[in-house]
């Protein structure tokens, strides 16, 4: 039988919903294991979904996620908390389709090597203290010098998270694309930059250089780090992909106006 983590946002309507299901989960013969499980139930919003991808990043291959929201329907979040025994039939008789959502990677070069992190939604650079140059280079190719508070790099889902707001362009679901888009870009005689979100093949490589990058955070998801040191960053869609539950009955154009 299949063995389940359930990870919540903590609040008190989170727990609630998440005992329900634990107890229709167990009465189903299915078991807890918390570090090695084949599902993972999330309780709360996209930020718990986002934890739980990462909390679980080397069990990829073995894992199915599922998405309960406590608020809105999410993006990343297919089930309310009144549908519980919904999501328990869906998981028991195979009913809900999987889909996989490609993540991306981002390898930091430092002076002492490369590391590399991984997101589900975007990658970041951002500086809020001084104005950020970096150079944008698109598979090998220089596109241009960008000069304002940073860029965000996004795929499809993340589409209609910070790159929203940002002003990039919402994919559709299934068109695994990378999206570039400025966050506050300077433009004026002296500089200017593309001023456009780009929208660029799945398998291209975008690289990210400066020869300051102090002040500048690198934010991955939910999780940030410093770049004070560093030269370059490269980013890609990584090999690994998170396989997600979702909803026949939910259309995604459905989901958009249901969100917005
Ligand atoms: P969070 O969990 O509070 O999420 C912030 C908002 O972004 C919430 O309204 C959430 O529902 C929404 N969101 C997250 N992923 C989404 C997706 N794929 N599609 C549509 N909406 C989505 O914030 P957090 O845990 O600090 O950060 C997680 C994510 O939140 C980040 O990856 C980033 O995309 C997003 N975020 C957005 C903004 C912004 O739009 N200005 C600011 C900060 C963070």
């Amino acid at each position: 039988m299949p063995k389940f983590n359930l990870i919540t946002k903590g609040d008190r309507q989170s727990e609630g919903v998440a005992a329900t299901l634990r107890e229709a989960l167990l009465q189903r013969g299915m078991t807890i294991d918390p570090e090695n499980p084949d599902i993972v139930i999330t309780v709360g919003g996209d930020g718990t979904f986002l934890r739980a991808i990462h909390r679980h990043l080397d069990d990829l291959d073995r894992c199915v996620f599922i998405g309960m929201h406590t608020g809105t329907l999410g993006f990343t979040t297919n089930y309310a908390t009144d549908e519980w025994d919904l999501l328990v039939y869906d998981l028991t008789n195979h009913t809900a389709p999987i889909v996989t959502i490609p993540l991306l990677k981002v390898d930091v070069e430092t002076e002492n090597g490369s590391i590399t992190y991984h997101a589900v939604n975007e990658i970041r650079v951002e500086n809020i203290i001084r104005t950020q140059l970096l150079n944008v280079t698109i598979n090998q190719t220089f596109l241009e010098t960008f000069r304002g508070t940073g860029l965000c790099i996004s795929g499809q889902v993340g589409s209609t998270a910070y790159n929203r707001s940002a002003g990039g362009a919402i994919l559709q679901e299934g068109l695994d694309l990378l999206q570039i888009t400025e966050i506050t870009g300077i433009h004026h005689r002296a500089y200017r930059s593309l001023g456009s979100p780009l929208v660029i093949a799945k398998d291209s490589v975008i690289t990210l250089d400066s020869d300051d990058f102090h002040g500048a955070l690198l934010c991955y998801d939910h999780e940030s780090v410093k770049l004070d040191h560093v030269r370059k960053i490269t980013i890609r869609y990584a090999k690994q992909k998170a396989q997600v539950m979702t909803r026949a009955d939910k259309h995604y154009f459905d989901r958009i106006k249901n969100l917005f």
